[in-house]
């Protein structure tokens, strides 16, 4: 079975998913989308509300924010991966709990077994944490790790995990967005 059927699998059972209570307020489920054999893939958080009445990752505010870093470093949309920690919005956009992260964290990892990318860029505190911890490593602060390259092993396959800040923290801030734009300017150099 190819990458891209086994991915449409994970993405009709997470729209089904009721493993937490995040569904019941949710009008869709944002499964991921892109490409099937990507060597980038970027981890969100949750899905905004732009997310949740398309269903598809980043096409919000911080999703426009993320295609002008993307751009800005020459790596194009169609060739990465975009998931996230949690599948269906929080509800008012809070951050997910840890029971709702410890209950849709599977289907990521399934994702991440089948596309085996080579650099891993979790973005915000929350999905930095769980992919560190996942690869073995110590997470501490966003700040402290984001801009490094981590090595590690995850899932079946050795990965290099990027953190990075969440963009919804750059929209109005200047200097934070620049960050980002270095960070992801440097991991297109390391592919
Ligand atoms: N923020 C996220 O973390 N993920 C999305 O998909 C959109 C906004």
């Amino acid at each position: 079975m190819s990458n891209q059927s086994l991915l449409n699998r994970i993405a009709e059972e997470v729209k089904t998913c009721r493993k937490c209570g995040l569904y019941r307020c949710a009008k869709n489920a944002v499964p991921g989308e892109g490409n099937p054999k990507a060597k980038i893939m970027l981890i969100g958080e949750a899905p905004g509300k732009r997310e949740d009445l398309t269903g598809r990752p980043f096409v919000g505010s911080a999703g426009k924010l993320l295609d002008s870093v993307l751009e800005k470093a020459g790596i194009m949309r169609k060739d990465i991966f975009i998931g996230n920690i949690a599948k269906h919005r929080p509800p008012d956009n809070r951050a997910p709990k840890p029971d709702e992260i410890e209950a849709c964290t599977p289907y990521l990892d399934r994702q991440i077994k089948i596309i085996r990318p080579k650099i891993i860029v979790p973005l915000g505190t929350h999905s930095t944490k769980y992919i560190m911890e996942k690869a073995g490593l110590e997470f501490t602060t966003i700040s402290d790790v984001r801009g490094k390259v981590f090595d590690g092993s995850a899932l079946g396959s050795k990965i290099k995990i990027v953190p990075s800040f969440h963009p919804a923290a750059a929209i109005y801030n200047r200097k934070l967005r620049e960050t980002i734009e270095d960070d992801f300017k440097m991991i297109s150099k390391i592919l």
